[in-house]
């Protein structure tokens, strides 16, 4: 059994999308065993996605995720990590498979809907990141 950390962003939440979003983890069979709903200073996004600093999207991207709260969740299940970018779709969601989060809501490229840890080591860094082990059984 694995976990995966998710960010339901900016877009999503301000469309009032959390619930729907979070149907397609469960119908997925993504259990969701810890979620909050946070708004992240720019300092905290920008450390959050570190891994892009050098990228010419960072700013731009940091500036959107800092814009307005998120959802963040721990997902729970076989194959977690994976299963869960399944049900995201492409990064670009012109590129998105039909049923897949990224393709029924996402707005664009930059503005799309969700974010998921891409590893196993990431995941367990992104997990506590957001979540103490208190929060989390
Ligand atoms: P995420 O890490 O959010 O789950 P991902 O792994 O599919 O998404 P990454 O390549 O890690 O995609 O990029 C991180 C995020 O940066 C993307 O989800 C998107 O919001 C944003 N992003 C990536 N490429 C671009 C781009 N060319 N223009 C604008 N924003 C971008
Ligand atoms: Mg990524």
């Amino acid at each position: 059994i694995e976990r995966t950390l998710s960010i339901i962003k900016p877009d999503a939440t301000r469309r009032n999308l959390t619930g729907k979003i979070a149907a397609k983890f469960e119908d997925a069979g993504l259990r969701i065993v810890a979620s909050k709903r946070i708004h992240l200073s720019p300092a905290q996004a920008g450390k959050f996605y570190e891994v892009h600093k050098d990228r010419p999207f960072y700013g731009e991207l940091v500036e959107f995720m800092a814009s307005e709260p998120v959802v963040v969740q721990v997902l729970e299940g076989e194959n977690a990590i994976a299963k869960n970018r399944e049900v995201m779709g492409a990064t670009n969601p012109a590129n998105a498979d039909e049923g897949t989060i990224r393709k029924e809501f996402a707005l664009s490229m930059g503005e799309n809907s969700v974010h998921g840890s891409d590893a196993a080591d990431t995941a367990k860094e992104e997990i506590a990141f957001f979540f103490s082990g208190l929060e989390l059984v």
